[in-house]
């Protein structure tokens, strides 16, 4: 029978794989939580309106992108393209942001139907934070200089470059996007299906055309920063001097717009060379109209989001991880005989108590000890405990490392507690 596979576009996370995800994803953890940021989970699946009111009618997530389909109650449903979206829906519904500042972040997966090629898939994972109720610019310092964290956790500072624009505010961009819609009408003979299509409906979304005769014609195209307003201007600027102090590096690029309608004011995204086409990692920016737009009373808000994938990517490319974090166990306990089975397994919780932190394989299926040593070896842990029979029917232990010292010793079982730490490094 044929088997079946996974959907193209969604991978699996092997085990070796997962380990470069945990650590990852521990950094994270570690870093949000030191600036106090709370986890918030919602669903994968939420009404397909809620991501047309917030992402925007004619963008490419809403028009081509999402997994849409009527569920048993024909009720319109989508898997979930990000996550802001559904933050602010989930934020909202259960009170979390009138008269109030929130400090957030989720993680997981989310849904689009692109074409697959190197670190663009159609199940990916996003790590994201959305900060509510401050107005900025402290609070977009504050989520930049985040994300600068994480950088220099996992080891990546040198290999990302900061891009950060000013879009203006809401009424700045209407004014913006009628004076494009014009000029674009008056160059239609130029345009792409998609151009025209997109010239009314959502001018700003030509800006992002990847034809190059559309690009000609856009060359000559007026220019959003001559339409954003003082008050926009004034909140860029404070954010750069505050960057400034804050010494992070940034470029400023006049062409960053983001692909999602709810942005406002200060837009940034990180990005690298070394990942080929798909060079973002990470984008975000103020999005003061989106809780109003759904529903909810006037909030401010700020966020951004990761993509986990690309960075695994880099962490993989730039070898990064640490060893001991791909390390999947620390001990492989090997018992000779069947004899033995209980005192191995004793043996194993023993020093899961004593030493909470290391990994302990007790072997189990039987077998020569010949062949539970290959699999010892394999297993990637870096001590081999072999529990063994002496002459005299008592039981000794044979500590072996696995490393290419070779080194080995044979010890008494109640002195484990003492010999462990000579051998190996226990602290993760
Ligand atoms: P966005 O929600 O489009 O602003 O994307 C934020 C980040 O998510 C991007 O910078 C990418 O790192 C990542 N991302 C977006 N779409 C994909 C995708 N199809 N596959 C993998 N990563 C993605």
């Amino acid at each position: 029978m044929e088997k079946l596979q996974a959907i193209r576009g969604m991978n699996d996370i092997l085990p070796e794989q997962s380990l470069t995800w945990q650590y990852l994803e521990s950094i994270f953890q570690k870093v949000v939580a030191g600036y106090g940021y709370q986890e918030i989970r919602f669903p994968v699946l939420e009404q397909t309106q809620l991501f047309k009111r917030s992402i925007g009618e004619v963008t490419d997530i809403v028009e081509k992108e999402m997994y849409t389909f009527d569920d048993r109650n024909g009720d319109s449903l989508s898997l979930r393209p990000e996550g802001t979206a559904v933050c602010v829906r989930a934020a909202d519904q259960h009170g979390l942001l009138y008269n109030q500042q929130q400090r957030l972040w989720y993680h997981g997966p989310m849904f689009r139907h692109e074409r697959p090629q190197k670190g663009r898939y159609r199940q990916f994972h996003q790590f994201g934070v959305e900060a509510f109720g401050m107005a900025g610019p402290d609070i977009d310092a504050e989520i930049i200089e985040l994300s600068k964290e994480l950088w220099r956790q996992l080891g990546l500072t040198d290999y990302l470059t900061l891009e950060i624009n000013n879009i203006g505010s809401a009424a700045d961009r209407k004014t913006y996007a009628a004076a494009l819609s014009a000029f674009l009408e008056t160059r239609k003979e130029s345009l792409d299906e998609d151009a025209i299509r997109r010239m009314h409906t959502n001018p700003m979304r030509v800006l992002d055309s990847k034809n190059p005769t559309v690009q000609q014609v856009l060359a000559g195209a007026p220019q959003l920063s001559a339409y954003v307003g003082e008050e926009s201007h004034e909140h860029y600027q404070k954010l750069t001097s505050l960057l400034d102090v804050l010494g992070i590096a940034y470029k400023e690029n006049g062409r960053l717009v983001r692909g999602l309608d709810y942005y406002n004011n200060c837009v940034f995204e990180w990005t690298t060379d070394i990942l080929g086409a798909q060079s973002a990692v990470c984008g975000g920016g103020r999005y003061d109209g989106l809780v109003e737009q759904l529903g909810g009373k006037p909030t401010v808000a700020a966020g951004f989001a990761i993509g986990e994938e690309r960075i695994v990517l880099m962490l993989d490319e730039l070898n990064k991880v640490p060893a001991q974090a791909l390390r999947p166990i620390d001990i492989y306990v090997v018992v000779s005989t069947q004899n033995l089975s209980a005192q191995g397994l004793e043996l194993a919780t023993e020093i899961r108590k004593s030493h909470p932190s290391l990994g302990v394989l007790c072997h189990c299926g039987g077998g020569k000890p010949a062949s539970q040593m290959k699999r010892a070896f394999a297993s990637g842990a870096q001590l081999a405990i072999i529990l063994e029979e002496t002459d005299s029917a008592s039981t000794q232990l044979k500590l072996r490392m696995l490393d290419d010292s070779n080194r080995s010793e044979i010890i008494d079982v109640d002195q484990i507690g003492s010999k462990l730490e000579e051998f190996i490094v226990i602290s993760r």
